[in-house]
């Protein structure tokens, strides 16, 4: 089919100052349709966001809906009737303890207003000298600035350190394939992430910590690392008796993408605050969400009364309504159960074709968030030289190929090498699962 090439500059700033991508048209399924009718098959669901897939009936009715109701209202004047319905469906029966949820735009919204609500919550209680957060390495929290504080990603944070805030810390990640030493076994490698934790509690002092942030399976910078097991446990404890809270960024894992509505369910243990975004609208609207346990929206009402933050698109109808047709949808129709099958499925075929692969290291994640480690050398872990951009090039061959996946990675620390995401809509059939891992497999080989 004849593609319609767009010109090469547009007056949109793309993510590339040097070329313009196709436009896209039209979306059904998991499929994306580009001007001139080719269609591309979306195996990461964007940046693990288009959960139900393109165009559902069902959220395309509820957005047109509710645009023909109400579009906004602000909400310092009013409340609306789809915010609170879906703070109903995700908080009415307080899952983990979680009671309440705030509404914001997107993911770094939803972590900026975690952190300001772990610190206000501190104030509230009397303890204002609680002022550090520790996160991890390898951690990818938003791009605003106390978003971009909180994360450990290297090169997303070099150019912008000096705005950066010193009030964060990093620990390391729980990333088996590359931080477990020789000789380790995980209940050893977990005692020995907790006894780091512990050290920096106590390197920061005793009644300093604010909170303790973490993606429970790490997303965009490492490539669906869940970890150890009992790893959020020994987590959950420090905090505790530190008397900080813990904060678990699920903008990427969460909604279901593992198999679990919350991926912390598969962990054994829950939040005191929890920020929630891409799976929650699926793509249909910009959302994201804040869920705060009944022990901080207490002390907050006990306290001043009112959460001192805010943006003027909170709660904003229209996003809501498609969310909560999102959530209905996932639940009603059991979509959980093909993220788990499907997942299992995408596993196996991965597992497959690049078992053996000599440059593929790892093969990992849950449900249907999966990806594959690629390495120089597999005995070594050895990763590519990052000059080689290999995760450009299997993006732009697997694109080549009518395929929408997720490459990231490659870092001159050599702490990991290129991995590819993959993250398709929950509705996947098995069959595009097999047409995934198939161009995906050519698009590997033709770009080594
Ligand atoms: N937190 C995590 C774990 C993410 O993966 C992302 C985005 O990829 C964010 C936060 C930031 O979300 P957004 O891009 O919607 O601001």
């Amino acid at each position: 089919m004849t593609q319609i090439a767009p010109p090469r500059r547009t007056r949109v700033l793309h993510r590339s100052s040097r070329e313009t991508p196709p436009l896209a048209v039209g979306g059904h399924g998991v499929w994306i349709v580009e001007a001139g009718g080719r269609e591309v098959l979306d195996a990461s669901g964007g940046a693990a966001v288009s959960c139900l897939g393109h165009q559902h009936p069902r959220v395309v009715e509820a957005v047109q809906h509710q645009v023909g109701q109400l579009c906004y209202a602000h909400t310092s004047f009013f409340s609306n009737e789809p915010a609170e319905a879906l703070a109903e469906e995700l908080v009415g029966h307080e899952p983990g303890g979680l009671a309440q949820a705030y509404f914001v735009a997107g993911g770094s919204e939803a972590v900026e207003a975690a952190l300001k609500l772990a610190r206000q919550y501190f104030l509230e209680i009397g303890q204002p000298r609680r002022t550090r957060f520790i996160a991890r390495r390898q951690s990818y929290h938003g791009n605003t600035l106390g978003a971009l504080s909180a994360g450990g990603n290297a090169w997303r944070r070099a150019p912008y350190a000096p705005m950066l805030s010193d009030a964060f810390s990093h620990v390391s990640p729980a990333f088996a394939y590359r931080e477990m030493r020789e000789g380790e076994d995980e209940p050893a490698f977990t005692a020995r992430l907790a006894a780091e934790l512990e050290a920096e509690f106590q390197r920061l002092g005793p009644g300093s910590v604010a909170a303790f942030l973490a993606e429970p399976v790490v997303g965009a910078t490492a490539g669906c690392v869940p970890a150890p097991t009992g790893y959020f446990r020994a987590v959950r404890e420090i905090c505790d008796r530190h008397g900080a809270l813990l904060i678990l960024d699920e903008v990427m894992s969460g909604i279901g993408r593992t198999g679990t509505l919350h991926a912390w369910e598969q962990e054994g243990v829950s939040p005191d605050i929890q920020a929630i975004a891409k799976g929650l609208g699926g793509g249909y609207q910009p959302i994201g969400a804040v869920l705060v346990s009944g022990a901080v929206v207490d002390a907050i009402e006990r306290g001043t009364g009112a959460f001192q933050h805010g943006h003027t698109y909170l709660a904003h109808p229209v996003a809501c309504a498609a969310a909560l047709e999102v959530q209905r949808t996932i639940r009603e129709e059991g979509l959980l159960a093909n993220v788990i099958a499907m997942g299992e499925r995408l596993e196996r075929r991965l597992t497959e074709r690049f078992g053996n692969h000599h440059h593929v290291g790892d093969v990992r994640g849950r449900g249907l968030f999966r990806a594959i480690e690629l390495v120089e050398d597999r005995r070594t872990k050895e990763p590519f030289d990052p000059a080689l951009k290999l995760n450009a090039r299997i993006k732009s061959e697997a694109f080549a190929r009518g395929l929408a996946c997720y490459p990231a990675g490659g870092t001159a620390d050599g702490r990991r090498g290129d991995h590819v995401l993959l993250a398709p809509p929950y509705i996947v059939a098995a069959h595009e699962v097999d047409v995934i891992v198939e161009r995906l497999g050519e698009a590997v080989d033709a770009a080594l």
